[in-house]
């Protein structure tokens, strides 16, 4: 493969910097104090940018941002828990998915792909179904875009007394988030995304008594949360073999994040992709999915352009020819292709990237359509 890599306008894998890619040329032996001391020093940055210390533990996890999800409901439900997913898009589906392959009681509700989850729904959800040992909700729902309240919403979550879970996959790190505030009990992301790592691992945040809770409710030898836990307490190590390259990006990866002013640096820079995205596809024509009101920084829909020349695929094709990668859509009821503005792409680059899709519809014969 060619050094110079695509733009990836996608929510992950996506672009990462040179450095971060550098931090992998060298091999790391798992059981080495060197490496030993670097998943150390991870566990305690994630914690920090949860704004989350005493009483919590971050938790790396191997596989993706599902293993990682599979993990916390396959070790945190009760043989007697009941978990109710609120949904409002493909990664809430899939969460209660996970916890029915499981044999999990769950009981899923829906609001519509183009509507917030809030409080008040909450509320009522909890109160139509008693019993209800946990709660699962998606921060940023990758579907469309949308952020939903998991603040408020974990407010209602705690005076019901359950525990919640939080999918904040797509949003960590890229968007201020504190865990304690917002009533989190797990917290689960990966290395792949607002913290522009490589793939390979998630990780989990949480509070020390839901995790200590955990033990012994596990379905699964190696997706064991709390062992691994356990495991990382008495000797620095994963129980099985870490993804050594992927921890040495992200060690980098969360170093170039400090450098660029935290979360609050990252996300005005993520805010500033969203608006020049925005600015650019409304000139071409481009109606996002969402309500502006709605509608986060970190990835954004747009409807295919209701012109018979357009064709996805080949959209697709002849902006990757000029090095951008886009995103299918994943919506039910719509016809969308996605944009990401996260990564380590800058506005100078959305900028390039809106010239290139007005340069293609061009080729496509379609044009502005205002
Ligand atoms: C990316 C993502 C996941 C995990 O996807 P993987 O492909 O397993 O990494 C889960 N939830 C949300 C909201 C996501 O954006």
């Amino acid at each position: 493969m060619k050094a110079q890599s695509k733009l990836w306008f996608t929510p992950g894998p996506l672009t990462t910097s040179a450095s971060v890619k550098e931090a992998m040329l060298r091999d790391a032996g798992s059981r080495d104090p060197e490496f030993i001391a670097a998943v150390g020093e991870i566990r305690s940055r994630l914690l920090l940018l949860a704004c989350a210390e005493a009483g919590y533990e971050a938790v790396p996890m191997q596989g993706s941002g599902t293993f990682g999800i599979e993990s916390v409901i396959g070790s945190a439900m009760a043989r007697d828990g009941k978990l109710l997913v609120l949904i409002n898009g493909a990664y809430g589906r899939r969460m209660a998915q996970i916890a029915q392959v499981l044999g999990i009681e769950t009981i899923q509700i829906s609001v519509p792909e183009d509507q917030p989850l809030t409080a008040d729904f909450a509320r009522s959800a909890l109160t139509a179904n008693p019993n209800v040992s946990h709660v699962g909700v998606v921060h940023c729902e990758t579907t469309t875009g949308i952020l939903n309240p998991v603040r408020e919403i974990g407010e209602i979550v705690r005076s019901f007394g359950c525990r919640y879970i939080v999918d904040a996959m797509s949003s960590f790190g890229g968007i201020p988030l504190s865990v304690p505030d917002c009533s989190i009990d797990f917290l689960v992301s990966s290395a792949n995304k607002c913290i522009q790592g490589v793939p390979g691992f998630s990780f989990a945040i949480m509070r020390r008594d839901a995790l200590r809770e955990c033990e012994g409710r596990v379905r699964s030898l190696s997706l064991d949360l709390h062992a691994q836990w356990k495991g990382l307490e008495s000797d620095g190590q994963f129980r099985f073999t870490p993804p050594t390259h992927a921890l040495l990006a992200f060690r980098q990866a969360l170093a170039e994040l400090d450098a660029e002013g935290g979360v609050a640096g990252r996300s005005a820079r993520y805010a500033e992709n969203h608006r020049a995205l925005m600015q650019g596809m409304t000139r071409l024509g481009f109606e996002a999915y969402l309500a502006p009101e709605l509608q986060g920084p970190i990835i954004t829909a747009f409807r295919y352009p209701g012109h018979p020349a357009f064709v996805f695929s080949r959209f697709y094709e002849l902006l990757s020819d000029r090095g951008f990668a886009i995103y299918p859509g994943k919506l039910t009821h719509a016809d969308c292709f996605r944009i990401g503005t996260i990564g380590h792409i800058f506005p100078a680059d959305i900028d390039a990237l809106v010239d290139a899709i007005d340069d293609v519809l061009g080729r496509m014969g379609i044009g502005r359509q205002h």
